[in-house]
């Protein structure tokens, strides 16, 4: 259960763990599930306010319980479509250790897809991974052979470390990543490919940015917005592309989605003519199913290096939302809550 914060920093103490009871029969339609992984995502801070900012959120309720990304298994159906052992995942899935959910809601998700790897799901073969592939087709423009250079800011993060990975395979030559420690961004080099990494909480990053990227930026897979942003736009070539991904430097402030340029970095990105439409995956779901498949041929096939940051038990679920919105994540953070 939650308490609503209005501005200001989350922190693990706006979350409460109650013990009730469900009910002791399902209806018809419904499944009984046992939790096995929920996923906590920074959209979730808008979804602390009264006013999420968008109309695709709601927010959540004062002592309701929380939702987001989850996967189960089934315990028990009285939905035709569902069996005993199926596993099972919903974008609204309440963050119970058990629940009774209407099985219409369910999609069935094939653990061979990942190897097993269930959790993948909530990241690399979901919303994560489709984010970042569907936000470099869509809003990219990445051409193979057209000699690009892409930056990707919170790029050790769970979009940002496939974004750079399927930036690389969509076509561009060079991939520069920005994150927060030294660890992540060596990661970034010698796990995921990517050729460089700046840690954007030492050192001057608009220099090295232009040591790293001699050509310009064509294409900035942005994160984050705010300071780092502006110093990326700044070296972006004439047409190039930002992806709007997210803003999350600015999520703990009240101003509007997306948040305008400075006056200075607007008037670079109109004389430039750099694109920076808005993007949300969920525009986009008549993809899922393909893009999917394609996520989960690359995991499998070794061209898409996963990482996850996993917190055990419900109990923890505040403190791992806390810890991502912090940068304590390496790849996609989740929540194991049972085996
Ligand atoms: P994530 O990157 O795994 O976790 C958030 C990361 O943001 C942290 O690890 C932290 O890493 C970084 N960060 C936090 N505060 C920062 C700040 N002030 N400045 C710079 N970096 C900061 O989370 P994710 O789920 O992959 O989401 C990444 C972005 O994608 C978010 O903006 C999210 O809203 C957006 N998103 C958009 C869509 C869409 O449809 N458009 C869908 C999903 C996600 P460091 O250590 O590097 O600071």
């Amino acid at each position: 259960k939650i308490i609503l914060g209005k501005n200001g920093v989350p922190v693990a103490e706006n979350f409460r763990l109650e013990q009730n009871t469900i009910a002791d029969r399902i209806q018809v339609g419904q499944a009984r599930v046992r939790t096995l992984y929920l996923s906590v995502d920074p959209y979730m801070r808008c979804r602390m306010n009264e006013d999420p900012g968008s109309d695709y959120l709601l927010p959540w309720q004062l002592s309701e319980v929380a939702d987001g990304g989850g996967i189960g298994v089934v315990e028990e159906s009285k939905h035709q479509n569902l069996a005993k052992g199926d596993f099972v995942t919903s974008f609204n899935w309440p963050w119970q250790t058990v629940a009774i959910l209407d099985g219409s809601l369910l999609q069935k998700l094939d653990p061979q897809l990942v190897n097993g790897h269930l959790s993948y799901f909530l990241g690399a073969a979901g919303i994560t991974g489709l984010t970042a592939l569907l936000g470099i087709k869509e809003k990219g423009h990445v051409a193979v052979g057209a000699n690009q250079t892409m930056v990707v800011s919170g790029a050790a993060g769970a979009c940002g470390s496939l974004a750079g990975q399927i930036g690389r395979l969509e076509g561009c030559s060079r991939v520069v990543g920005i994150a927060g420690t030294d660890e992540k961004c060596s990661i970034l080099v010698q796990e995921m490919g990517f050729d460089a990494a700046i840690n954007y909480k030492k050192g001057n990053v608009a220099e090295q940015l232009r040591q790293l990227c001699p050509g310009g930026v064509d294409v900035y897979f942005d994160n984050v917005g705010g300071d780092i942003s502006d110093t990326v736009i700044s070296q972006m070539n004439q047409n190039s592309h930002i992806i709007l991904c997210g803003q999350i430097s600015q999520y703990n402030k009240d101003v509007p989605y997306p948040p305008p340029l400075p006056p200075d970095i607007e008037k670079i990105q109109k004389e430039r003519n750099i694109t920076r439409e808005r993007f949300l995956v969920l525009n986009y779901m008549d993809k899922q199913q393909a893009s999917v498949l394609q996520l989960c041929q690359w995991i499998q096939e070794g061209k898409l290096k996963v990482r996850e940051t996993v917190v055990e038990g419900l109990a923890n679920i505040g403190a791992a939302f806390q810890s991502m919105m912090n940068g304590g994540n390496i790849g996609k953070q989740i929540v194991s809550v049972s085996k």
